[in-house]
């Protein structure tokens, strides 16, 4: 059998006693009845009751004290309080009740005004409940899409990250390179400033990957990416181009800090052993040089054609070395 709700009263009083009894027994509630200076408050936290009737008429405690420590401490759910009253302090009482639903009954009680007016209580408490309830499921939803939103966000983040990355060499993407660089060459040719672009191309990487194998191939891959960020400055946006091709672009460089700093990489490259504790080899690259401001850079995508071009050039004179499109030109 489900339990009975259960409902407090505080009184002193035996006519009172009954005339409640009477009444719960009618609607199947259970009647807790204290006294007093009992710890109402206390018991109610853990009763749960659907309604606390507070007699005026307590010896030894004022009812206003107790139903004032009532509404502060259970102001975290609703509890319907019935205060019943001296028709003498009728007026005091209403006066005393500043918060909160409450109902003022006045003595002599009698069945006939008490069960309605403790129905309609209930019924009240009841409502409260479920809009209580109502609303704990809104925001347990809210909060479920604020997390939904967070991972969202979180996700798309990733997913940029790995729209404009190498994933090897953890180097921006040859997608990310250009669409930044016509920004960027935007902003320098509007404004008459300085840039140039590296192309630089492992040699004989195909000899690598055949005597050591694809793994191995893309550990000096990586390695070489270490050493690009390495040397690079902090403004300089480096990519993986392609296979074994990288690309850097130095904003605010001319021709002659963009060749000392390819032939630093050139340097590093070629000194460096790459191992991984099984193999290890020695590698040289190829580097091409292109800048801005020149009368062939007319755009982001010739600033990269004429550098790619150096880079040919640097192929052709027999690899490892360094090779400017401006000392082509002539
Ligand atoms: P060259 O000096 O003319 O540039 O000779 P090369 O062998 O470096 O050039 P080639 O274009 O003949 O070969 C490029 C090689 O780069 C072949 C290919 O397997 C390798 N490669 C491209 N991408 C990757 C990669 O992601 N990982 C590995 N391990 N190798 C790659
Ligand atoms: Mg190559
Ligand atoms: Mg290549």
């Amino acid at each position: 059998m489900p339990e009975k709700p259960v409902i407090f009263l505080v009184s002193e009083d035996p006519a009172i006693s009954l005339a409640f009894k009477q009444v719960a027994d009618s609607l199947s509630l259970e009647l807790v009845e204290m006294e007093a200076g009992r710890p109402v408050v206390a018991q109610a936290k853990t009763a749960e009751p659907r309604c606390i009737i507070i007699d005026d008429n307590l010896s030894g405690e004022d009812w206003k004290a107790l139903y004032h420590s009532l509404c502060r401490e259970m102001s975290y759910t609703f509890v319907p309080i019935l205060v019943v009253v001296d028709p003498a302090r009728a007026e005091d009482a209403v006066e005393a009740i500043e918060a909160g639903l409450v109902d003022v009954l006045v003595k002599p009680l009698g069945p006939v005004s008490l069960k309605p007016r403790l129905k309609a209580m209930l019924q009240i408490k009841a409502i409260h409940d479920e809009l209580d309830e109502e609303r704990s499921m809104l925001e347990q939803k809210l909060n479920e899409e604020r997390s939904l939103r967070e991972q969202l966000a979180a996700l798309n983040e990733e997913l940029k990250k790995l729209s404009t990355t190498d994933s090897l060499t953890g180097l921006a993407n040859q997608r990310y390179l250009t669409d930044w660089l016509k920004t960027e060459f935007e902003v320098v040719s509007r404004y008459d400033m300085p840039l140039a672009a590296i192309m630089m191309d492992l040699d004989n990487f195909k000899a690598v990957n055949d005597e050591h194998g694809h793994l191995f191939g893309d550990h000096v891959l990586k390695e070489v990416a270490g050493i690009i960020i390495e040397q690079s400055r902090r403004a300089d946006v480096a990519a993986r181009y392609g296979g074994e091709e990288f690309a850097i672009i130095l904003p605010n460089t001319d021709g002659y800090s963009a060749a000392h700093l390819a032939n630093r990489i050139h340097s590093a490259i070629r000194e460096h052993t790459f191992e991984d504790g099984r193999h290890s080899v020695r590698i040289t690259a190829s580097f091409g040089i292109s800048t801005f401001p020149s009368e062939e850079v007319r755009s982001a995508r010739e600033l990269l054609e004429m550098a790619d071009r150096a880079l040919y050039a640097a192929k052709d004179r027999g690899r490892d070395c360094v090779v400017s499109w401006s000392e082509l030109e002539g």
